[in-house]
């Protein structure tokens, strides 16, 4: 599944099937891998490299495991009885790892998860499972954030959701314009979270505070 695909149209799925009917086995990714080391000016063969094609292969494994999983089924198990709670509830500073799609480096930071419940409530891990499915793939910052939220909207249904990432993009600081100190924040609300400001600045207030 590539970040965009939300598995939702046809198209999308016809894509998809031919992207996994097409997907080269372990052997050619240690190949490949292999090529890329070759390409530096490096020998594979030496001893500190011998093992790198599989280990290389097998961390991508570990990156990019989001594509095997459905986030949205994360949220199927939900719980009514909480004595009518209806306010915000808020997930802040979650550690959050990423690999940009163009650069394949990581994207580190935090992300703030809130969403206003509609009598039903999840279990707040997974919204956090949520953040790590979508960023698990390779992504860029913006479509993370929208797809966190629209998840959690789509899925849950509540009256409203809000996501902050804050994160500092490796292709911008150990690379290109260098820039060590500079993070990028994207912002997606949804529902009460775009209608109601004062909904909006709490949240926002308590992001600011993690
Ligand atoms: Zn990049």
């Amino acid at each position: 599944m590539t970040p965009y695909d939300n598995g939702s149209s046809k198209a999308a799925k016809a894509a998809n099937e031919r992207q996994i009917a097409a997907r080269p086995t372990r052997d050619e990714a240690e190949a490949a891998v292999e090529t890329l080391l070759r390409w530096m000016g490096e020998s594979p063969t030496r001893e500190g490299l011998i093992d790198t094609p599989a280990r290389v292969v097998r961390a991508w494994e570990e990156f990019c495991s989001g594509y095997g999983e459905d986030p949205a089924a994360l949220l199927n198990s939900t719980f009514e009885e909480v004595e009518g709670y209806d306010d915000m509830v808020m997930l802040r500073s979650i550690r959050m790892e990423s690999h940009c799609e163009h650069h394949l480096v990581p994207i580190l930071g935090t992300a703030h998860i809130a969403y206003l419940p509609d009598r039903r409530v999840v279990g707040i891990s997974k919204l956090a499972r949520v953040l790590d499915s979508f960023a698990h793939r390779l992504q860029t910052q913006e479509t993370l954030t929208a797809q966190v939220a629209d998840c959690i909207q789509t899925a849950l249904q509540p009256r409203g959701v809000a996501v902050l990432i804050d994160a500092q993009h490796q292709c911008m600081t150990t690379r290109g314009v260098h820039k060590p100190d500079v993070s990028m924040v994207t912002t997606s609300f949804t529902g009460a979270f775009q209608d109601d400001r004062d909904l909006r600045d709490r949240f926002l207030g308590e992001a600011r505070r993690g």
